[in-house]
């Protein structure tokens, strides 16, 4: 897709977040899950490269997304990854506190893109994480990071445990070392942001 992303601004209380007029997608993930890495596969070298910038690592950073026009179309939202603390079982420990008031409450929020790593089971904080949205109805997509690291008939498995272990009806593989996936994932963030 021909798409323009754009770093819009890094914020760390709910008075700095920006006007909520375009649709928003939410991007979610425990730490080392390859959201830095997804979001460059995204949008290119720009974003990940700000998002990784020491001190930010604690905020919400803001992207703006422009069609081929360059006219804006939507906002990233590049949340803190979660678990980092080894011992830390619940997201809120670890999670600066105005991030879930943006979850439940920012207007404009269309999709949260959660990611957890195909290669790894996943932790109560994820389960956490898929029951809480569940629990507010907030529309979200599940996928599957790193796939490009085992292959065949232990990738299906693994992506089979991962679905069943959080209950999920779909988990999207992608892959931002090879790009597999990746246009399958811009689609559905297109989709969700026409509200369709
Ligand atoms: P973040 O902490 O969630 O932002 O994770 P990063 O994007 O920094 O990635 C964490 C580690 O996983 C790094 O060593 C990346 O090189 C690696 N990684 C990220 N995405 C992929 C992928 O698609 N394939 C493979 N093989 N490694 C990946």
């Amino acid at each position: 897709m021909q798409h323009s992303v754009e770093f819009l601004l890094s914020v760390v209380s709910a008075a700095q977040f920006p006007a909520p007029r375009l649709p928003e997608i939410a991007f979610l993930g425990r730490s080392n899950v390859g959201k830095s890495s997804l979001l460059n596969a995204l949008a290119g070298a720009r974003a990940a490269r700000v998002s990784s910038t020491p001190g930010r690592t604690r905020a919400i950073n803001f992207f703006s997304v422009s069609n081929r026009q360059r006219v804006p179309k939507m906002v990233f939202a590049d949340l803190p990854g979660y678990g980092y603390a080894k011992i830390s079982k619940s997201i809120s420990a670890t999670w600066p506190a105005f991030i879930e008031p943006y979850l439940a409450e920012r207007a404009t929020l269309a999709l949260c893109v959660c990611l957890v790593d195909a290669n790894v089971p996943p932790r109560d904080n994820d389960r956490q994480l898929f029951d809480w949205l569940r629990a507010r109805d907030r529309a979200f997509l599940a996928v599957a990071t790193k796939v490009d690291r085992s292959s065949g008939n232990q990738r299906v498995r693994s992506l089979v445990a991962l679905q069943r272990d959080l209950g999920l009806d779909e988990i999207l593989p992608v892959s931002a070392k090879t790009r597999d996936g990746i246009p399958d994932l811009w689609r559905r963030i297109a989709k969700a942001a026409a509200m369709e």
